[in-house]
């Protein structure tokens, strides 16, 4: 595959609107704006879009969310330095010397967040957030508050999407930006009286800072079957070959068969008849699949446990590098491959 980057223009404009966690607004729109001529779309109280496919039979809901990680104003210092908080759980070792966009009331900002010159660093790990700074290139509190800045904006990563050898792409918020890709292809794919079940796809908040945003959605649509899309850790780099799993980048999607946050209490175990078919559709339709148990992560769907009436639950995973991080990297082989699979799983029997 030689990706030809005007194919993917949605995703390269996907990935760049901000939408840290209770902020997603900007993203649900440009969904919805892409999809209401075709689907009925509508936001709920809590912000999820919830777009309606149709199609017959049992409800069934496809879910990928929104949020990215990023961080907040917390206060500003006397030399117009800004302290931030994380929201969600954003890398700390890729923050200092990175580039970042600042969110401020009159637009959005250059930010940079500080890092000591090499030749005064002893060399500690980072550990410390108090020791973060951002730089807006003000020398005190009153300029910065001039830029229109204040406790409450929000930062995320400055990491336009890039493409990298013949397939990989790379950037900021690809989770779950991609499995929101995922979900407005099929959209754009399918034709209601294809399907055998009746489809709703949701573009969820609130995943990152506390995985429930998608709860509402649950409630309002009562599932019998909901699919996860989001991404999960690729092993294939040197740092991490031969923890966990042997997931890859180019090597599929991969089925989730459990994830666990240890000593948490929030493991999710998917359905089994569910997972089966998943496996199943993928092997008569010749596409490629790895097996996920994640150790270290929850998704969207972690929170069907506490939906009204329960559901089924299953996942398909995206795998990525570098999670949480202004280079998160994915391949675009696995991209189209969940896609077909997707496609695949709702012309069967879900
Ligand atoms: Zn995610």
């Amino acid at each position: 595959m030689n990706a030809d980057r005007n194919d993917y223009g949605v995703l390269e404009k996907l990935v760049m609107i901000p939408g840290v966690p209770g902020r997603e607004s900007l993203v649900a729109d440009f969904i919805r704006s892409s999809l209401s001529s075709i689907c009925d779309c509508r936001i709920d109280n809590l912000g999820n879009l919830i777009v309606h496919v149709g199609g017959k039979g049992k409800r069934v809901m496809f879910v990928a969310h929104m949020d990215e990680v990023g961080f907040i104003v917390q206060r500003i210092l006397p030399a117009g330095f800004l302290k931030v908080e994380r929201m969600g759980g954003t890398s700390l070792r890729a923050l200092p010397g990175s580039q970042l966009s600042l969110w401020a009331s009159k637009g959005c900002l250059p930010a940079l967040a500080g890092v000591l010159p090499q030749h005064l660093d002893s060399n500690e790990p980072i550990s410390d957030f108090s020791k973060i700074f951002i730089d807006v290139g003000t020398s005190s509190k009153e300029e910065t508050r001039v830029l229109g800045v204040k406790p409450g904006d929000v930062l995320t990563w400055n990491s336009p999407l890039k493409f990298l050898g013949d397939s990989l792409i790379c950037g900021k918020a690809l989770d779950d930006r991609v499995g929101c890709y995922c979900l407005m292809q099929l959209a754009q794919m399918i034709k209601p009286e294809e399907l055998a079940c009746d489809l709703y796809l949701v573009f969820s908040v609130q995943e990152e800072s506390m995985l429930m945003g998608s709860i509402a959605a649950i409630n309002s649509i009562g599932p019998e079957v909901i699919v996860g899309v989001d991404g999960t850790f690729a092993f294939d780099t040197p740092d991490l070959e031969g923890r966990q799993s042997d997931i890859r980048l180019g090597a599929g999607p991969a089925v989730k068969w459990m994830d666990a946050i240890r000593g948490k209490l929030a493991a999710f175990v998917p359905n089994y008849t569910l997972t089966n078919l998943i496996c199943e559709t993928a092997q008569k339709t010749n596409i490629p699949l790895q097996d996920e148990i994640s150790i270290g992560m929850s998704t969207a769907v972690t929170s069907v446990i506490y939906a009204q009436n329960g559901a089924r639950a299953c996942a398909i995973s995206i795998p990525i590098r570098y999670h949480h991080t202004p280079i998160e990297t994915a391949d675009l082989h696995d991209v189209e491959n969940t896609i077909a699979l997707l496609h695949n799983l709702l012309v069967s029997k879900l």
